[in-house]
């Protein structure tokens, strides 16, 4: 009996991966279509490049994931509404499931004047750079001498480890709307970046804030003791930046010169009300200015607003009242209309919930999607659609679309590479590169 293709991935980071691993095991054969050309999502292009053993880890299981005879790669497709794909289309020929899994791919601003200036960025920017997932790979981004990131969490790490290590940065400032106690970041992610902090400037800061944390039932000492007692184990950057950290401080507006270019950041004071363990930051109507010739907000990321899903905040809407929960969770897409479920779309990973954690929550919500799959499979008799009308369907795309075949010509190519460099550098910078090493060019 020909092979019948029942689910279909769009993207193929962590939580489609493993859905897609998951679906198998339930007797499933699945499409994935992936927006870059390889696979593996910010697991490949997110985490930071010196994590070998982490990322060499996830690409030897995401790459024998992808050896199964039941799961079919479809890279450099990029879906949604103008793209050469949509979802209506994929439910209309006939794939009864589809698992949006695409991450978070949008950005968050604060909407302050000054944004659009020269030497502002968003940290996907400058993450995507430094991994190198084409096009941000040869995108210029410029950074200065004197940096400011706003955000506190561990992205904001990953990028101030990123800018310590870069020969002309002097000085890495870090703005966090609230105190010391609401920090983001986990101790192991401050340990990549502990030995560049400047600690006398952390004590005077620290005296500055303590009042205000005191008021609300918190203790500075033991918030301050988090960060003398964390390590540094990661191998010494190359640069000398050093790393300086500002509480309780709400960016409003950022300066420019003659030139577009920024050269300032106007912040106000906030205090914190609340209890100790659930506060919020109150401005307090007082401004500063931190001088600087780049800022980067590190603030999360969102869904982009173009996959013809309703978006509710960040993330794609889910429903609240799924007829497939698992684990008392909803996994199914919201009509935008009614807000009850569209049938056979199903959410998981950052879409679902964006910037929620670490590679280990993407999977779990792989995996539970994958369950609330089956169980919409088991519903009602789906015939699903053979592989060779969806392989029919891709290859009238205008452009090249990558298969398992091609990316182990990839991988071959890049595995050559990296004995002479590191994995890391091995990646080729742009997809053209990729398309012709694969034998994809047109
Ligand atoms: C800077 C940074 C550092 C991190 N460091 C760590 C770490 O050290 N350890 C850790 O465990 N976790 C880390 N994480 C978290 C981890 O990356 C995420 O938990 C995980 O990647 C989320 O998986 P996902 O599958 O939901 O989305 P993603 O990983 O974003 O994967 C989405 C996939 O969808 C594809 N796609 C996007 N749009 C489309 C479209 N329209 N059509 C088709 N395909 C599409 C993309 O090409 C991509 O392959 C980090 C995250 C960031 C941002």
């Amino acid at each position: 009996m020909a092979e019948s293709i029942k689910v279909s991935i769009i993207g193929a980071g962590p939580a489609g991966l493993f859905a897609a691993e998951k679906l198998t095991t339930l007797g499933y054969s699945v499409v994935i279509f992936n927006r870059d050309i390889k696979p593996g999502g910010m697991a490949e292009y997110g985490i930071y490049p010196e994590k070998h053993a982490v990322k060499d880890g996830l690409r030897r299981q995401f790459n024998n994931i992808l050896t199964s005879d039941q799961i079919h790669y479809y890279g450099n497709i990029q879906v949604g509404e103008e793209r050469a794909l949509t979802i209506p289309q994929i439910l209309a020929r006939g794939v009864p499931a589809v698992l949006v899994a695409c991450g978070a791919q949008g950005t968050k601003w604060l909407g302050i004047p000054g944004e659009k200036l020269n030497g502002v960025y968003h940290a996907k920017d400058v993450v995507y750079h430094y991994n190198r997932l084409p096009p941000f790979s040869t995108m210029p981004i410029n950074i200065g001498k004197r940096v400011v990131i706003v955000g506190a969490g561990n992205v904001m790490a990953d990028v101030a480890r990123y800018l310590v290590s870069q020969p002309q940065v002097e000085e890495v400032h870090i703005c966090a709307r609230r105190g010391p106690a609401e920090v983001k970041f986990t101790r192991k992610e401050l340990g990549t970046i502990i030995h560049a902090i400047d600690f006398a400037a952390l004590n005077a800061e620290f005296d500055r804030v303590a009042p205000i944390m005191r008021a609300v039932g918190q203790e500075p000492e033991k918030e301050l003791e988090f960060f003398n007692s964390t390590e540094f184990k990661e191998t010494p950057s190359t640069g000398n930046g050093r790393i300086f950290m500002h509480f309780l401080s709400s960016p409003t507006e950022i300066l420019g010169d003659d030139s577009g270019r920024v050269c300032g950041l106007r912040l106000e004071n906030n205090t914190l009300v609340g209890e100790p363990d659930n506060t919020s930051a109150r401005g307090l109507g007082s401004m500063w200015t931190l001088d600087t010739d780049t800022v980067i907000f590190a603030i999360g990321d969102k869904v982009e607003n173009k996959l013809g899903l309703p978006v509710l905040k960040n993330d794609y809407q889910h429903t609240l009242e799924p007829n497939y929960p698992v684990d008392g969770q909803s996994y199914e897409a919201a009509d935008a209309a009614s807000g009850k479920p569209w049938p056979g779309v199903f959410l998981a990973g950052w879409s679902r919930l964006a910037s929620n954690g670490l590679v280990g929550n993407a999977k779990k919500d792989g995996l539970n999607a994958a369950a609330a799959i089956d169980q919409y499979l088991h519903s009602g008799n789906f015939p699903g659609v053979s592989l060779q009308e969806i392989d029919a369907l891709v290859s009238r795309f205008d452009f090249p679309v990558v298969r398992k075949g091609d990316l182990q010509r990839l991988i071959e190519a890049e595995r050559k590479r990296a004995e002479i460099s590191d994995p890391e550098r091995a990646k080729f910078l742009t997809n053209d590169e990729m398309l012709q090493v694969m034998g994809l060019t047109r």
